[in-house]
């Protein structure tokens, strides 16, 4: 089974590569069950799946795989696909949810059968289903309080190491006649009764060993406005109630959905069995989690509400816009999710995994382009002041067609600052004085002279150049042991650029100790944003959303904060960065 657990917790990107699906991999267990249902001809052979979202936030990487798999199932089997909205709790839903929710699935490349479909479409159906029952003595109105149902309704507990479910105790309302239950829900539903006053209930068995299946509230009354059916209703399906119903409504054939739900599926058989209605399947896959950052949409909430982060598409969000506005393209969350794989075992995704899937993407499609992002003033001394020369760049050496640009130099360059050490340590091979390196596309320069201000702070470096290595090669075969990007200090565009690291400084950031909070756990160097940035001027207006590859530096994606005399680039995900490497070696 492709069940990606190689790659789970291994962010060596070797490793990653031999995990990579090919043809011999077999199926997955939720293909496989849907293979032997149409060799078994059900459901006249049709493939029906769907995405059920609640809106009550936006959608996360989690969602993203769940909307992947479900969607990409309807694709390779030749089915459809359905996008619903599971909108049956209207106090915490809202519009704006909706529209993210369509405009994060699109941007997936995802589109579902015309219209959406919204589970509020179908509270008349439910309630008119509910009186059935109700006829048919499997449901009825109780007056207990929540506390009480909870009570009654009994526990798991530990018993000579084993886990029991002791039977619950019966509600004093089971009883009551059809007449009255009928009597007392259409009042519910006309709004004669205060919030939690009163629930409907199926009636099933208070002894099963599955608590779901003890007597579960179907409705609840909560006066609340909705975001579709405003103030119509006052009464309010709850989720396993609405959900097999609106499946079996729309047709869904398989209805795949995470762990949490195995539990409910004999409810959700139940429901079903009951109505003698069309009956969908439902499947159970493990959720996805990621390191170092969280994915319940109660805590991203919280993010967003207490400032932790700047919004729902803050770029340190797992969310998608959020992943977007960082810098990550959908044929990456695509491929992370297909890599990733289905499984029935909880697992957790390095974090690192996912960036190693966008740089492979980001490698292919971005065009490379100089920023000196911590600049460092150079000043060729034997290149005349004001002379500039057009020199050749390559825009993707991992793609021919992407052609050539023309990079201004002159005698003032910009270099980055970390480039240069006044005293190499072993291992530097970077400028320093007297040494010789080469300058990307343009020529070797060596320094000379090194000149510092009153607080003896590096200001600026003095070099000459070599007329004859133009375009980067000696022609006496001299050899340099470092190529450094640079930008022309007089043709420089501005920016400013946002650096990310993991919104956590811990792998998993709900695990706490004592009284620590989960929030606790934020990592406070999350962003850090540097304002002197110097670009090549190539990247004059460019555009939000457009990615590159800032030499040396990492994949950057232009900012929707951008504005044509100030920059604004995101840091989407760093190189590779041997020196960290040897510098952490070598306990730097
Ligand atoms: P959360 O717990 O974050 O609030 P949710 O499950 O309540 O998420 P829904 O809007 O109900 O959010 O989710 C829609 C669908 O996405 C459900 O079928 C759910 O199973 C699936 N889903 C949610 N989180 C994940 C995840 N981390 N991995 C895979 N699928 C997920
Ligand atoms: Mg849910």
């Amino acid at each position: 089974m492709n069940n990606g657990n190689s790659v789970v917790r291994n962010a060596n990107s070797r490793e990653f590569n031999a995990t990579r699906p090919n043809n011999d991999t077999p199926l997955d267990f939720i293909r496989q069950i849907i293979v032997t249902d149409l060799q078994a001809g059900k459901n006249d052979r049709r493939i029906h799946t769907r995405f059920p979202p609640e809106p009550n936030g936006y959608l996360h990487i989690g969602h993203a795989k769940s909307i992947l798999l479900n969607y990409g199932i309807a694709k390779e089997f030749g089915g459809k696909f359905n996008l619903r909205f599971d909108d049956t709790n209207p106090e915490k839903e809202e519009s704006e949810y909706v529209e993210s929710i369509k405009q994060d699935l699109r941007w997936l490349g995802v589109d579902w059968e015309d219209p959406e479909y919204y589970a509020s479409d179908y509270f008349d159906q439910l309630y008119e289903w509910t009186c059935k029952l109700i006829k048919d003595g499997k449901a009825y109105v109780c007056d207990l309080s929540s506390e009480q149902i909870s009570e009654y309704r009994g526990k798991a507990i530990q018993s000579e190491g084993k886990v029991i479910t002791p039977s619950g105790k019966d509600s004093p309302y089971r009883n009551r006649s059809v007449k009255e239950n009928l009597d007392l829900f259409r009042r519910m539903r006309d709004g004669a009764f205060p919030d939690g006053a009163k629930t409907l209930r199926a009636k099933i068995d208070m002894a099963h060993p599955n608590l779901n299946m003890r007597d579960p509230i179907m409705y609840r009354i909560l006066h609340a406005s909705h975001h579709r059916a405003g103030n119509k209703w006052c009464i309010y399906p709850m989720y396993d109630w609405a959900h097999g119903q609106s499946d079996s409504i729309e047709g869904i054939t398989h209805s795949i959905c995470t762990l949490e739900f195995e539990n409910h599926r004999p409810l959700y058989d139940w429901y079903l069995n009951q109505l003698a209605i069309y009956h969908p399947r439902q499947i159970e896959f493990a959720r996805l989690a990621l390191t170092y950052t969280v994915m319940s949409k109660r805590l991203l909430l919280q993010l967003v509400k207490e400032g932790h982060v700047q919004g729902w598409d803050d770029p340190r969000m797992p969310t998608i816009a959020g992943l977007r506005r960082r810098g990550f393209t959908p044929e990456a969350i695509r491929e992370f999710s297909k890599r990733i794989g289905v499984s029935k075992a909880e697992s957790t995704v390095e974090y690192a995994f996912l960036e190693h899937c966008l740089r492979q993407d980001l490698n292919r499609r971005a065009p490379r382009v100089m920023g000196v992002l911590d600049p460092l003033k150079v000043v060729i001394t034997n290149f005349p002041e004001n002379k500039v020369e057009q020199l050749t760049a390559i825009n993707n050496p991992e793609d021919e067609s992407a052609g050539t640009r023309n990079v201004p130099f002159s005698s003032v360059l910009y270099i980055e600052r970390e480039d240069f050490m006044e005293d190499p340590v072993k291992k530097f091979y970077r400028l320093s004085q007297g040494r010789e390196i080469r300058l990307r596309y343009a020529y070797f320069i060596t320094c000379t002279d090194v000149v510092k201000d009153t607080k003896g702070d590096i200001v600026e470096l003095r070099c000459t150049y070599d007329p004859a290595t133009r375009g980067g090669d000696s022609p006496d075969g001299r050899k340099v042991r470092a190529t450094l990007h640079w930008v022309s200090a007089k043709h420089a565009v501005d920016a400013n650029v946002r650096l990310y690291e993991h919104l956590f400084a811990k792998e998993n950031p709900t695990e706490t100790e004592g009284n620590q909070q989960w929030s606790d756990n934020l990592n406070p160097n999350s962003l850090s944003v540097l304002s002197e940035c110097k670009l090549e001027p190539s990247l004059a207006g460019a555009t939000p959303g457009t990615h590159y590859q800032f030499e040396r530096k990492g994949y950057f994606c232009v900012d929707v904060d951008s504005k044509p005399e100030k920059l604004v680039f995101n840091r989407t995900v760093t190189l590779r960065d041997t020196w960290a490497k040897i510098q952490k070696k070598q306990g730097r």
